[in-house]
């Protein structure tokens, strides 16, 4: 098992077990070229190559050129270097607060008891079951699926199935999210969230134009809103076994490292699918069809609408398209950081109100920079962020609120269903 960072390929089988941040986040680096992965979850690049030099056999690769400025870059440099002191003036190690826990376990107590309401049939449990378990996941499963909950690897590997069971699956979610959307965001055929209808929605205006795109808003907002859970949690998992066990490219053909993954959390995976299959299931077995109708379509349907709401509008705007420079393959890398800040849109950036309930995805730039930073900090770091940002001539696209960047969304899906529409 391999992976690359600045040009050079380390075998890291032997370190895969000793890496200190546990097996599940070295293992999205394997079987590629993981330079931005390593500087986005590390603090220093340079002592990281230094471990990985000492204990793991390794060599250069001939034909690739070093592909990240890593910390050579100033702007990232910096960013860091404003992040460590903000923290060390708070005493804070990055992760999830204790007052954060206090809350998320809240929400948890909240979710478990609309779960044994929903269980006992009570008629208004099906309304607040999507609500409730979004607010839980949301600030617990994202984080841990970026390993910013705790430093304790195996807190982050449990809190990543709060999304169980209609949000998604975290395997897939590991593909689709931390491998491919992290590391590719709004490239056209490495980034999977661009691709993630099956080619029904044209998402990018560098996809090519197809006449089932006609009426894509209309599919937007009807069919993928309705249909995001089923697909997250109950579809994806099952292409990802067939991918897995036929050698098949069904699911995300742009993430390489899917066996390496596999290999960990296959169990826990088809264990989340149970679940999420059981949920909507149960209530066909204990109601009439009407009843039961009522108990699954209803959460299930909310969740989607919900996680469509929240994680769509970011990054599928029009200004987040435009390639800041050239974009020739070399230049794709170098310009990473400043891909990070200029392929999302911010939103309600002063509010923790509006950070609790996105999870802390309204400001996004900042998320896609710092992954293994937790959200709980946003909102105090963003001014310094900005003005970091800003001091490098970077563009921080900032916008007034959730409905106008819910505004552009629209307005982008339906430009992007005329065929003569391209950046
Ligand atoms: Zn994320």
């Amino acid at each position: 098992m391999y992976t690359i960072v600045n040009g050079v390929k380390y075998n890291i089988s032997g370190f895969v077990h000793k890496h200190p941040g546990g097996t599940t986040s070295i293992l999205h680096a394997a079987g590629r070229d993981a330079t931005n992965l390593v500087a986005a979850y590390h603090a220093d690049v340079g002592s990281i190559e230094r471990v990985l030099r000492t204990r793991c056999p390794h060599g250069p690769i001939p034909a690739v050129a070093p592909s990240s400025a890593g910390e050579k870059d100033n702007f990232y440099h910096e960013l860091k270097c404003a992040m460590s002191t903000y923290l060390r003036d708070r005493r804070s190690d990055g992760k999830a607060t204790w007052a954060h826990c206090a809350m998320v376990a809240t929400f948890g107590a909240a979710t478990a008891a609309i779960w044994l309401a929903w269980w006992c049939g009570r008629w208004w449990a099906p309304l607040l079951v999507a609500p409730v378990h979004w607010l839980f996941a949301i600030n617990t499963s994202h984080d841990a699926s970026h390993f910013a909950f705790s430093r304790t690897p195996w807190v982050n590997d449990c809190l990543a199935y709060t999304a169980t069971p209609f949000l998604y699956n975290v395997l897939p979610w590991y593909f689709e999210h931390g491998c491919s959307h992290h590391a590719e965001t709004n490239v056209h055929g490495q980034d999977e969230d661009l691709h993630h209808s099956f080619g029904l929605i044209r998402y990018s205006p560098h996809a090519e134009w197809r006449w089932w795109h006609c009426p894509q808003l209309l599919t937007v907002l009807v069919g993928h809103m309705l249909f995001t859970s089923v697909v997250l949690a109950l579809v994806y998992p099952v292409l990802n076994a067939v991918d897995a066990h036929l050698g098949t490219t069904l699911l995300f053909p742009s993430v390489r490292n899917k066996q390496h993954l596999n290999a960990n959390l296959w169990r826990q995976s088809l264990l989340q699918w149970v679940v999420s299959v059981a949920t909507l299931a149960v209530p066909f077995l204990r109601y009439s069809t009407s009843m039961a109708a009522y108990f699954t379509l209803t959460p299930w349907c909310m969740a989607s609408v919900i996680f469509t709401l929240v994680t769509q509008v970011s990054h599928l705007q029009q200004e987040c398209f435009e390639p800041p420079h050239a974009n020739a393959e070399a230049d794709r890398h170098a310009a990473w950081y400043r891909r990070q800040v200029e392929s999302s849109v911010d939103y309600h950036v002063g509010s923790d109100v509006c950070r609790i309930l996105t999870g802390g995805v309204n400001v996004q730039s900042l998320h896609h920079l710092l992954p293994g930073l937790h959200p709980c900090h946003f909102t105090g770091f963003y001014p310094i962020y900005a003005h970091v940002a800003r001091k490098h001539g970077l563009h921080v696209r900032v916008m007034p609120s959730f409905a106008a960047a819910f505004c552009g969304f629209l307005t982008l899906i339906r430009k992007n269903a005329s065929p003569g529409h391209s950046n």
